[in-house]
């Protein structure tokens, strides 16, 4: 479908002697724009060509513009870009299916979506107090042969996602949050961290007055990434081959992970008949114990009653007794001991480990494939960072 349109702006005068302008050519601009009645519509704008006809000006020709009909050089109408925007960046669709609503291309949608987006992600009333800040990584893609994988680290705030930096280093979040006013900074009073040194240094020089807290889920996967590795050692040590759909150990590692007040007696007793046949030293059984002794320090209500516990764990599992992986559990509680307790205290203004696990997940699968860093961090604030829908209306887009 066609729609014929002409600007109804007034004749301009020439910039440099003010003479009346005249029309000197006028194209037909095809410019995509909304759906209607369920179909693509190309809107076709007689956009006219200016020029001086004052003899002595040097200011010769130029086109019109008309910032309501559309914004700088893009092929798609003013309108028909902040749908597009709203659609991939609010709703989580994907460009190539926004492209198919609009029967254009992949580029003019995106090129959309990032540049409106990018002013709405930018706008800076879009960070407001925050009193808990948590630093998180993920993997946002993959690349090439190897499957190389490209790092970037979350800030968020209260459960908002902040902001995203490049890399997993302490460096780029160091700068990220040197740039915020010192008052901002000043109303944090909890740093969440995952059990990473480098995001622990962020929160020792950028925010050495907020209390320091481990969050809860990577405490308890640490504790579960050694158990898995012993396991496997073990199995290897007795089988001599990776675990098999047959190996008792093999088959055990769902019911070692699990919660054990998730599992049902007759589950429970099969772990311990499976553990029987394939751990003839008990290392694996110890490994689940410790497993389950670090869950346990999530039960006990008192900060102080916490940190004694993790204390007295990690001298416990640090023992020549036990296994290397097992020694190495005790010596990281240990080492995050005083902020692994620390969630005790803040867990009220903390907000739920899941949401933020859920938001990281969502911002996968709605990024996914994504290379580009600036389309990667747009995407993911426009979808998780609660964006100010109502100024999309308004806002002025990023160049180009
Ligand atoms: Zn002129």
């Amino acid at each position: 479908m066609q729609v014929h349109i002409a600007s109804t702006l007034e004749r301009p005068d020439c910039s440099s002697c003010g003479s009346a302008a005249r029309i000197k050519q006028t194209m037909r601009r095809r410019l995509v724009d909304l759906p209607s009645f369920g179909r693509p519509v190309v809107t076709v704008w007689r956009q006219v060509r200016w020029h001086c006809p004052a003899p002595v000006c040097s200011a010769g020709s130029w086109m019109q513009t008309d910032d309501r009909i559309v914004i700088g050089n893009r092929g798609i109408t003013d309108r028909a870009a902040r749908w597009a925007c709203e659609q991939v960046g609010r709703h989580g669709r994907s460009v190539t299916e926004v492209a198919a609503d609009l029967g254009c291309d992949w580029h003019t949608v995106n090129r959309a979506a990032i540049a409106y987006g990018l002013a709405l992600v930018d706008d800076p009333d879009r960070i407001g107090p925050v009193t808990t800040l948590g630093l998180d990584e993920t993997a946002f893609v993959r690349l090439g042969k190897f499957r190389h994988r490209l790092w970037s680290t979350q800030l968020v705030g209260d459960g908002q996602l902040l902001d995203v930096v490049q890399g997993r280093d302490a460096a780029p979040a160091c700068a990220w949050l040197a740039a915020r006013p010192e008052t901002w900074k000043a109303g944090i009073e909890w740093v969440t961290l995952d059990l990473s040194g480098s995001y622990r240094a962020v929160a020792d020089t950028m925010l050495p007055d907020a209390a320091q807290v481990a969050d809860p889920f990577h405490v308890v996967r640490v504790a579960n990434e050694r158990l898995d590795e012993v396991r496997r050692r073990v199995q290897n040590e007795t089988l001599g081959h990776r675990g098999r759909k047959t190996d008792p150990l093999y088959r055990t590692r769902r019911l070692l992970v699990m919660a054990d007040e998730r599992l049902d007696d007759n589950a429970r007793e099969r772990r311990r008949g499976l553990l029987a046949a394939g751990d003839p030293k008990g290392q694996v059984a110890d490994a689940w114990t410790a497993k389950e002794a670090v869950r346990e320090i999530y039960r006990i209500g008192d900060p102080d009653l916490a940190l004694q516990w993790v204390t007295e764990l990690a001298d416990t599992l640090d023992d020549r007794f036990y296994s290397p992986e097992i020694r190495r559990l005790g010596r990281t509680l240990r080492r995050w001991g005083p902020q692994i307790a620390a969630w005790h205290a803040s867990r009220a203004s903390n907000g739920p480990v899941e949401a933020v696990n859920n938001l990281a997940k969502r911002i996968k699968r709605v990024a996914f494939g994504i290379t580009n860093w600036t389309h990667w961090r747009v995407r993911v604030l426009l979808y998780a960072g609660r964006p100010d829908w109502t100024k999309l209306a308004t806002i002025t887009p990023a160049a180009p």
